[in-house]
């Protein structure tokens, strides 16, 4: 690992162990989700791509329209290194807990026979084929999410990388404050207040973060104050769930401001589950894709 992974592993190790002692219940699924990232984050130093080139003309094109710098189906996947992780992410997970161990196996068996090929898998959460998803988890009787998010974690490191790199591509002088990120376009899974109450969005696919306007619904566009309200409670004052009732859909937000422990957007994502739980009772819809939703 280079210096800069080493950096992020120490900052992963630390989130997760404050938001273990803040949230015991948690415990279990951030012990797996803490060993996937730092295998992820092994990985990266093996992952192999090429650069992605985006010619002057197309570039101008795209900033003056609000387009997003490239789809998710251009991403380059480095193949090896994201079916090796994939192993390595499927047997973390076999011994993570009892749901994980009754699904897994049953994607590593075909993996094994070649009844299910890890390039196809990936190639299917680049064109976010939910028909596909479908039906590889009936044929394999597996669980759906399951089967998504073991392959999208697989080519995150891949996928990371792509972002950094095009991240050069975008305009530092103008901000985006569009409900979708300026790299690949995708829906935002998380809200993050920061300093001085900066809101920011973070993608769902690639993981960039991007600022936009306080109150705003990134899946719709809507600005009305009248019908964009949020919940919280009373005991986690500095999470909240952000409504729109224009498309009801809802986003997480963590107020980072008052936070004096290390933060880390992912970590926090997956240790909020009970706030999707209380969203969803209400009837309320989440803009996650499916890999996010297991
Ligand atoms: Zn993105
Ligand atoms: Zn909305």
């Amino acid at each position: 690992m280079g210096e800069k992974e080493i950096a992020t592993v120490v900052q992963i190790k630390k989130a997760v162990a404050a938001v273990k002692a803040e949230r015991p219940a948690y415990e279990e699924i951030l012990d797996f989700y803490e060993k996937l990232f730092l295998a992820q984050e092994e990985a990266k130093g093996r992952v192999q791509i090429e650069p992605i080139q985006i010619p002057e003309k197309l570039l101008s094109v795209k900033r003056e329209e609000n387009f997003p710098l490239i789809d998710k189906a251009d991403f380059t996947v480095d193949i090896s290194a994201s079916e090796a992780l994939l192993r390595k992410i499927c047997r973390l997970a076999i011994e993570a807990n009892e749901v994980l161990a009754e699904a897994v196996p049953k994607i590593v068996d075909a993996l094994d026979k070649g009844t299910l090929g890890a390039s196809a898998l990936f190639s299917k959460i680049l064109g976010e084929d939910d028909a596909y998803f479908d039906e590889a988890a009936r044929n394999l009787e597996t669980d759906k999410k399951i089967l998504a998010f073991v392959a999208y974690f697989s080519m995150k490191p891949s996928i990371s990388l792509c972002a950094e790199q095009l991240a050069t591509y975008l305009d530092k002088e103008t901000p985006w404050e569009k409900g979708y990120c300026p790299i690949c376009g995708s829906p935002p899974a998380l809200s993050i207040l920061r300093d001085e109450g900066a809101r920011f969005l973070l993608c769902s696919f690639c993981g960039r973060e991007w600022q936009t306007t306080r109150i705003y619904c990134p899946f719709c566009d809507n600005n009305d104050q009248n019908t964009l309200h949020y919940f919280f409670s009373e005991e986690e004052k500095d999470y909240r769930v952000n409504v729109c009732d224009e498309c009801k859909k809802y986003i997480k937000t963590v107020d980072t401001r008052k936070m004096k422990r290390p933060v880390d957007p992912f970590v926090e994502q997956i240790s909020t589950l009970h706030l999707d739980l209380l969203a969803q009772e209400q009837g309320l819809e989440s803009g996650i894709p499916i890999w996010l939703q297991m």
